[in-house]
């Protein structure tokens, strides 16, 4: 029977700790994940301890194999489709896109965020050479000369400052959005050159960004950068389980994973619908999988 403690939707970072904690437990949980977890599209992770520059697929493969020390868990390379509650939410259930059907208890949302970028082509050097987080890869892009997209002056003027440690060879680009002349001259007076003019095209090889072309026709060379991206959740789960969710998209919880729908709960970006890191999403997986746990145990005590 596919009949479960718990299922966790997810196994990134979040979802896998999530698994971990719990199936040392010796709780009977399902881990199901399908492979869109937004970091594949880059070679190296960094800044997690003891895993300084592994590949997202070999953290992902390391996380899975550890779950198989654990004969009451089980891995299913699944999406989930629907999760819906019946008998007044004591239990639930689990539907996928190969039209299984689980059962269970409870159920951990670590189904992670997507990005929107400023115009698709982004995308293109997205994880290779264009970036969002210095802290996992401004190291790599040290001294080099870099863009910085953003088209929201709060956004730019928050990355123009933080690059600048990592780089002090910096353009940045607004795509068409005026900065105050404070803004400007903050930046002026650190030699970082300011374009608005709207972007046309971003041109390179393989992913590694080599030139920036303007609808004014003008190009400028750059190895890579920064963009700051907007996020979003890439399912209503949380929605439609009857979660509270804050008017900045945030799941309210009780800080230790508990959503304020019964029995669910949820870990890693996608409570926020921001980015964080793969360090502090397997922290959040651990305490929303010790919150199931410790619910459980004074149920069934
Ligand atoms: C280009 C890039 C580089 C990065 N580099 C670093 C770095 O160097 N260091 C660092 O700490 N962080 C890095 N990050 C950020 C890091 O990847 C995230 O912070 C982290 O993965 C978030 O963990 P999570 O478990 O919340 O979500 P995710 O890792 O995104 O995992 C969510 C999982 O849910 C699954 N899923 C979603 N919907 C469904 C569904 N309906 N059914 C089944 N499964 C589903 C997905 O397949 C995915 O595997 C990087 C991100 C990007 C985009």
């Amino acid at each position: 029977m596919n009949t479960f403690d718990c299922v966790i939707v997810g196994a990134g970072p979040a979802g896998l700790s999530a698994g971990l904690t719990l199936g040392r437990a010796r709780r009977y949980i399902a881990v199901m994940d399908n492979g869109t977890n937004r970091n594949r599209v880059t070679q190296q992770s960094h800044g997690y301890l003891t895993r300084d520059g592994i590949t997202p697929q070999a953290f992902k493969e390391a996380g899975v194999n550890e779950l198989k020390n654990y004969p009451s868990v089980s891995y299913f390379h699944t999406t989930v489709t629907g999760i819906r509650k019946e008998f007044g939410g004591e239990r639930m259930i689990v539907r996928t896109m190969d039209d299984e059907t689980f059962y269970t208890e409870k159920v951990i949302l670590a189904t992670g965020v997507q990005e929107e970028f400023p115009f698709p082509s982004v995308r293109e050097f997205y994880g290779k050479s264009l970036f969002s987080c210095p802290y996992c890869d401004g190291w790599e892009m040290k001294d080099q000369p870099l863009i910085i997209i953003a088209d929201k002056e709060e956004h730019t003027m928050h990355m123009a400052r933080l690059i600048y440690n990592w780089s002090s060879d910096l353009i940045v680009a607004t795509n068409g959005v005026e900065l105050s002349k404070d803004c400007a001259q903050e930046l002026k007076e650190r030699k970082i050159i300011i374009k608005t003019e709207p972007i046309k095209s971003l041109n390179g090889h393989n992913g590694y960004l080599e030139k920036i072309e303007f609808k004014t026709g003008e190009t400028i060379s750059r190895s890579g950068g920064f963009v700051v991206p907007s996020f979003y959740r890439p399912n209503q789960f949380a929605k439609h389980l009857g979660c509270e969710i804050d008017e900045d998209g945030t799941v309210a919880t009780d800080g230790a994973g508990r959503t304020t729908s019964k029995n669910v709960y949820i870990a890693g970006e996608t409570e926020k619908s921001a980015s964080s890191s793969l360090i502090i999403s397997a922290a959040d997986g651990q305490k929303a999988a010790v919150s199931v746990n410790t619910d459980i145990t004074l149920e069934r005590f």
